[in-house]
């Protein structure tokens, strides 16, 4: 089957990941209005600015949807402020920064400081044979998960050696960093495989 995998596309890096998930065999469609949600078997929360996506996902009415969506089970993948999106619980938000919810985590926003708010690593992540080339920009880390989280990635090297960079707890997913710019689809089709198999 040909799985739908949608795009939130209020802010951010919506282009990118259309791309690379049409590339891997995904239909791909950005997501701005709650019945484009309701056609979806899998939905992508991209990189941007968390407080923007989730003030405009509160404007259009998508907020409910994207909550009740993931209680359902709807597979979702955050990126960076997806990530943030993603989250519980969040360290270093705005005032009353609100989020989907969903990932039993805290992250931490704009974790790795303003002196490395940009780097690349190479990062090992379970379940891929291969480093991948893992852009951060502005990134959240995950400061603390729950038992029922797996933690499939943290960083190698540097001062943030150690903190949790990619998460998956059953259909949910998540990276502090910027799959849909490294060249490298790995972790795209981690997540269609996530899509296919759910
Ligand atoms: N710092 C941003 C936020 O908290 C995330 C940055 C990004 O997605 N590159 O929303």
């Amino acid at each position: 089957m040909t799985p739908t995998i949608g795009v939130l596309a209020l802010q951010g890096d919506v282009h990118e990941h259309l791309t690379t998930l049409g590339a891997l065999g995904a239909r791909a469609r950005p997501v701005r209005r709650p019945a484009e949600l309701a056609t979806c078997d899998g939905l992508v929360l991209p990189g941007g600015e968390s407080t923007t996506i989730a003030r405009l996902a509160g404007l259009t009415g998508l907020l409910e949807p994207l909550r009740e969506a993931v209680r359902a089970g709807l597979p979702v993948f955050g990126t960076c402020a997806g990530m943030v999106l993603l989250a519980d619980r969040v360290a270093d938000g705005a005032a009353g920064q609100q989020t989907v919810g969903g990932l039993h985590v805290t992250v931490r926003r704009n974790a790795f400081g303003r002196q490395v708010a940009s780097f690349e690593e190479r990062l090992a992540v379970s379940g891929l044979v291969d480093p991948v080339p893992a852009v951060f920009i502005r990134a959240p880390w995950v400061e603390d998960a729950d038992d029922d989280v797996e933690v499939l990635a943290r960083v190698g090297t540097g001062p943030a050696t150690g903190r949790i960079v990619v998460v998956r707890q059953g259909s949910l997913m998540a990276t502090s960093f910027h799959p849909e710019v490294g060249g490298d689809d790995r972790i795209h089709g981690l997540f269609v495989d996530l899509v296919r198999s759910a």
